[in-house]
């Protein structure tokens, strides 16, 4: 498949996360008709262009040499059309790339993208989590300290959390998980689009306890639901947070403050606003 000719720039080829037949029609077009592809891995690519019966030439781009390659690649793609694939999914989701898209568009370079599977997409698909907000960390980090610290600032987020693991690692992730963000819905799916395609849901603990001894095979994201809604706050802590506004403040303005800052009602948070005001009198 090499009848059609691109124009010159950088082409960002999304390839399956296990499933050949998730390659898309346009995806092969470009991989069979660019003038050359960078690649994690040509062993891997290799047999990925063999699928759709593509010869084009490969070209190492990867964490060892993208810094010594970069320059020249993006030097090629005024004159030749340059696809960037990864070993599998969208290149520059926790994969190499986004270096190379910044250089090409510096260089006034045309970008495309042929969008295409990503397993962090695929997992919230399968998690049956809340999809209006959620926040992608990729691989936390695999020293206890520096992952319990990681932890603690995605949990902040009121949203929707999404990694990527490895099975060797899954149980001890779980765990920090647990420790770090209490008691929330979560989803392991594994081997997404293959024959062991699995996805298994339960609290964090629930998930911890069944991976603690069991080490699965394969690929594996993790989703973790948002945390529950926060208790509603104490009446005498509005009251604190209403004087202190009122010490800075109007009342009209105070009121609308204290009632955005705590979801609270703003005619009854002014009434009162006039009382205090009343009472220091
Ligand atoms: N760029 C890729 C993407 O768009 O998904 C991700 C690359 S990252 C180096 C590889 C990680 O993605 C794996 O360790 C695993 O966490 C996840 N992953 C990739 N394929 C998967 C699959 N078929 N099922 C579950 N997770 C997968």
């Amino acid at each position: 498949m090499n009848d059609q000719k691109l124009e010159p720039g950088l082409y960002i080829v999304a390839t399956p996360i296990g499933n050949l037949s998730d390659l898309s029609p346009r995806a092969a077009m470009v991989l069979g008709a660019a003038d050359v592809i960078a690649v994690e891995d040509t062993r891997v690519t290799a047999r990925l262009l063999q699928h759709v019966g593509s010869r084009r030439p490969m070209t190492p781009y990867h964490d060892h040499n993208a810094e010594r390659v970069r320059p020249g690649l993006v030097a090629r793609m005024a004159t030749e059309a340059v696809a960037l694939v990864s070993d599998a999914g969208t290149p520059l989701i926790s994969d190499p790339g986004y270096k190379l898209v910044r250089d090409a568009r510096a260089a006034g370079v045309t970008v495309t993208t042929i969008p295409g599977p990503s397993a962090a997409i695929a997992a919230l698909t399968l998690a049956g989590l809340p999809t209006d907000r959620f926040a992608f960390h990729g691989f936390l980090p695999a020293k206890p300290g520096a992952r319990a610290a990681a932890i603690a600032e995605a949990g902040a987020f009121r949203g929707t959390l999404v990694f990527y693991e490895s099975g060797p690692r899954l149980g001890a992730t779980l765990a920090a998980l647990a420790d770090g963000l209490g008691e929330r819905d979560a989803a392991v799916a594994r081997e997404i689009s293959k024959r062991f395609e699995e996805t298994v849901t339960g609290t964090l603990a629930e998930l911890a306890v069944r991976y603690a001894e069991l080490e699965p095979k394969g690929e594996i994201v993790i989703v973790v639901g948002p945390p529950g809604e926060a208790p509603p706050a104490a009446e005498e802590e509005v009251e604190a947070a209403l004087r202190d506004a009122l010490a800075r403040l109007p009342a009209a303005k105070a009121a609308g403050e204290v009632a955005k800052r705590f979801g609270a009602d703003r005619k009854a948070l002014y009434a009162r606003a006039m009382q205090i005001k009343d009472e220091a009198k």
